[in-house]
């Protein structure tokens, strides 16, 4: 604080000391920088850079030298303030924590394929809605259709749409389906997401009105039966993607429940979730139905993710009898439920590399199907690249599949515990995260644990870097 004038006044003659926005940006240092970046974006850091310096002021923070100095120094920081904001906020991150559909992550990892075929079609016109046989207006569907019918086999009346993700898929079924009528549906299968986004409540804004039937961790056959009513439209069943519910329990098999709703007339709608297309038993993971099991039970349609086991986009699939799927596609909600041609250029690569049976095509089959042995190779090899003071060690592990893909199913694999002398193994995680890439790992009893299951190879030496450079930087 000076120590001779009152704070308002001394702040008066310090707040003068600083240029108008105008001639900041008059300043020769900065007016090449806003011909280039735009006179926009340039005003605004300008303006953000002088209202951070009146704030300092405006505390009694700074005195009259360090002003000069902030004012000298003005056209530096309002370049570095434009650098800032124009960086894209949504940055690729390396995945080390093992979980390899992790919602918060961005889910699945596009193939390559993939992204090469929405850049091909998306930055150019495409025959999107055209039919290039007739020259007339065409379907969108019909690009991924006769894919979906291929890959779901034995299934020859099968017909798929698309919308935009699995809980649009769902909300459709119902609207399309049970409007302002009952839908039946097992207490045991209402599920949670995940950010407090709760699938019932997606279901209630179909206009449909959910009958649970059974207690959580018991629902028979008799409980839907008692259940209909001259209401009831349809028959709920919903995969219990994200949690399993152990002990005494009891609930009907889905032959039994399509056995039971078409008796009485009613389809059955079932949510999948993950919704697989490869029998994910042939990589050593049970329990997870596949969406071909399902139409072969009898299921009239079933909703999945394009994101989660499949891999691809994000994206909600309704697979189905025919007929069904052509009365789900002409509801006026399909219209605003619908993808663009990035997702559809996405999932047909995708869905390309499964009719190739190039099962490593698609990242996250690849990584599913890395042996614990390879994982272990590889972070043996990024163990030997480190340097004091860390530590490292090769220990065994699991992997999560995550996306509420196949609740408590685990792959082994081996992770690399890491621990730095005069780090906290929380310090080291956060120091991790803030490197350039962001490494995100886990922290468990005192360690960081990297799983390369869900790193690209030819980013272990990235990690290696990262992790030798944590004592040096701060
Ligand atoms: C993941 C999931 C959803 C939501 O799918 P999104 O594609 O994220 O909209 C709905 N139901 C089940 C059972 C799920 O596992």
């Amino acid at each position: 604080m000076a120590r001779n004038s009152k704070p308002a006044t001394r702040n008066a003659q310090l707040f003068r000391r600083l240029p108008s926005v105008d001639e900041l940006l008059r300043n020769p240092a900065i007016a090449p920088i806003a011909e280039h970046d735009g006179r926009a974006a340039t005003l605004d850091a300008a303006h953000a850079v002088l209202d951070r310096l009146r704030a300092e002021i405006a505390a009694g923070r700074l005195d009259e030298p360090q002003v000069q100095l902030a004012v000298a120094g003005l056209a530096g920081a309002v370049e570095r303030e434009l650098r800032r904001s124009l960086q894209p906020s949504l940055r690729p991150v390396i995945n080390a924590t093992g979980v390899v559909l992790h919602t918060n992550l961005g889910r699945a990892p596009l193939a390559s394929a993939a992204l090469d075929h929405a850049r091909e079609v998306a930055t150019a016109y495409s025959n999107l809605e055209f039919n290039l046989d007739s020259g007339e207006r065409g379907k969108r569907d019909v690009h991924l259709d006769r894919l979906f019918a291929r890959l779901l086999g034995e299934y020859p009346d099968v017909s798929t749409v698309v919308v935009n993700n699995n809980a649009a898929a769902v909300l459709l079924a119902l609207n399309t389906l049970a409007d302002g009528s009952e839908v039946v549906v097992s207490r045991g299968e209402l599920v949670e997401i995940g950010g407090s986004f709760r699938i019932p409540d997606v279901m209630t804004k179909s206009g449909a009105t959910l009958r649970e039937v059974g207690t959580t961790n018991r629902t028979r056959l008799a409980d839907y039966e008692r259940a209909i009513t001259d209401r009831t439209r349809l028959i709920l069943r919903v995969h219990r993607s994200n949690f399993q519910i152990v002990g005494f329990t009891e609930q009907p098999s889905l032959q039994e429940l399509v056995e039971l709703a078409h008796r009485r007339g009613l389809p059955v709608v079932e949510d999948l979730g993950s919704g697989a297309l490869l029998d994910l038993r042939t990589i050593g993971i049970g329990g997870e139905p596949g969406v071909g099991d399902s139409l072969r039970a009898g299921v009239d349609v079933v909703t999945y993710s394009g994101d989660k086991l499949l891999g691809g986009p994000q994206a909600g699939m309704l697979s189905g009898r025919r007929e069904v799927i052509a009365r789900i596609r002409s509801n006026p909600l399909f219209r605003a439920l619908r993808v663009d041609k990035l997702i559809y250029a996405a999932l047909e690569a995708t869905l390309l590399a499964y009719v190739r049976q190039d099962h490593d095509g698609v990242p996250a089959l690849r990584m599913m199907r890395l042996s614990a042995h390879e994982i272990g190779q590889r972070a043996q090899a990024l163990a030997r690249m480190l340097q004091p003071p860390l530590t490292a060690e090769v220990i065994e592990g699991e992997s999560v599949i995550g996306g509420g893909a196949a609740p408590g199913a685990t792959l082994p694999t081996r992770l690399l515990a890491i621990t730095m002398a005069g780090l906290s193994a929380d310090e080291v995680a956060t120091r991790l995260r803030n490197n350039d890439p962001p490494i995100v790992a886990r922290v468990e009893e005192g360690r960081v644990l990297l799983d390369l299951r869900t790193v690209f190879p030819e980013q272990d030496a990235e990690i290696a870097q990262a992790l030798n450079s944590l004592s040096v930087r701060q």
